[in-house]
């Protein structure tokens, strides 16, 4: 097979002066017109800034989903408020069909940069329309994905694209950099230790069975409430799957919970209504749970259980909390994140390890850390991705990866 290459595997003489498209994930949260977390920018100011002092002409691409239909503006606004040092003055195309998107993109100087709006805002994007390619594709020499997160979408901005780029279409940067990392865990040293929560079970269930020869599985968050179900314990009003597969076969829990490898805690955290209608938060055993609970986390003994198993790892795969997390049941989620970089802090021990997901990111964010793999510290490496993540983890592929083989 035909290998991915980098961005910058192309002499910079080659790119000087010519126009690059760059799919980007700038699908960050936008609060009353601010941008309330940029992991996402700032992970691909590399590529930026490489094509920038290559003296490439930038049109970067992304989608934006914010729930008050804001789109990339503000996102322009703040690039160009924090990041002038790498970015330069980003110019803002806002219709990308009009005579004023091509004038401005044709009239572009080398380094210069343009963002164009919000893909998604034409439903041709979504459904990989090679028209809406073609239009993208007029405006560019050289194509370059940079956004993992969406990898796993065929959209046009994603596949549809790229394919119109043969011999010029190449990873960026943070994208290299993901999958670098992410390949380890095909060939994971052992003791392999592998942590899923989050929920849907239905969806995260080809992942189990792919990572089975793992040496600890750790099921936690809502995926913990099959598994006690399937145990025979009683789990209340608890949130479950609906105990189907994707392809709407019913479920067998057997292999899974007769697995000597797979380790659950012995208490859990509830969420309960008592008579007089208050709502309590208690700790109780998974044998204690009742009728009217619902469990949101996992219990303490979990991280005792844990300790010495993620002391001794050389490899950790974390993807989903442990708990409810936007409902504030975080704990145990962040001590985990608190475990898992402690091994890894841990010069003796050289551990690697690899996380991602919404929650799981947001719990490292909350606790200082963040991906350092940039700047040449690989022992946490932290996945922009969250579905891109699973998808390529259990595939080994990734429709927006595939397309830029040559
Ligand atoms: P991520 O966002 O990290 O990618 P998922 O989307 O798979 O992970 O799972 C996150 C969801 O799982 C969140 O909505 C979270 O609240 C939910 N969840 C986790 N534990 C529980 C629980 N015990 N009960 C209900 N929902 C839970
Ligand atoms: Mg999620």
């Amino acid at each position: 097979m035909s290998e991915i290459k980098s961005i910058t595997s192309v002499p910079t003489t080659e790119l000087k002066g010519k126009r690059v498209i760059v799919r980007c994930d700038f699908n960050v949260q936008v609060f009353e017109g601010k941008i309330m977390d940029d992991l996402r920018v700032r992970k691909t100011l590399p590529t930026i800034q490489f094509l920038r002092d290559a003296g490439a002409r930038v049109i970067l691409i992304s989608h934006i989903e914010s729930k008050d239909g804001t789109g990339l503006k503000p996102v322009c606004e703040y690039i160009n408020e924090t990041y002038t040092k790498e970015c330069g003055v980003v110019t803002f195309v806002s219709d990308f069909q009009s005579e004023d998107a091509a004038s401005t993109i044709a009239n572009m100087k080398d380094g210069e940069i343009t963002l164009i709006e919000n893909l998604r805002i034409d439903a041709r994007e979504k459904s990989n329309d090679i028209e809406f390619a073609k239009l993208l594709a007029s405006y560019a020499d050289i194509y370059v994905n940079d956004a993992f997160a969406v990898s796993h979408r065929a959209h046009a901005s994603v596949v549809g694209l790229p394919a119109l780029f043969p011999n010029a279409r190449y990873a960026g940067i943070q994208l290299m950099n993901e999958l670098d990392h992410l390949k380890v865990t095909f060939n994971a040293p052992h003791p392999f230790v592998f942590i899923l929560g989050g929920a849907k079970f239905e969806t995260k269930l080809p992942l189990i069975q792919k990572f089975a020869q793992a040496d600890s599985i750790l099921l936690g968050g809502a995926l913990l409430n099959d598994i006690l179900k399937a145990k025979g314990y009683n789990v209340g009003k608890s949130l479950v799957s609906s105990g189907v597969d994707t392809a709407g076969a019913k479920i067998d829990f057997t292999p899974i919970i007769e697995n000597p490898k797979l380790i659950i805690p012995d208490d859990v955290i509830v969420s309960g209504i008592l008579p007089d209608g208050t709502i309590r938060t208690s700790t109780k055993l998974i044998s204690e749970v009742g009728d009217e609970d619902m469990i949101m986390d996992v219990g303490p003994s979990m991280n005792t259980k844990l300790t010495e198993v993620i002391q001794n790892a050389k490899f950790i795969l974390w993807n989903g909390p442990m708990g409810n997390y936007e409902k504030g049941f975080k704990d145990q989620t962040i001590e985990m994140a608190k475990l898992v970089s402690m091994a890894c802090s841990r010069l003796d021990a050289p551990v690697r390890a690899v996380l991602g997901g919404g929650d799981t990111t947001a719990a490292m964010i909350e606790l200082g850390l963040e991906d350092q793999s940039d700047k040449g510290n690989d022992a946490m490496f932290i996945s922009t991705g969250g579905g891109a993540m699973l998808e390529y983890l259990l595939n080994e592929s990734l429709p927006g990866v595939e397309v830029l083989r040559e």
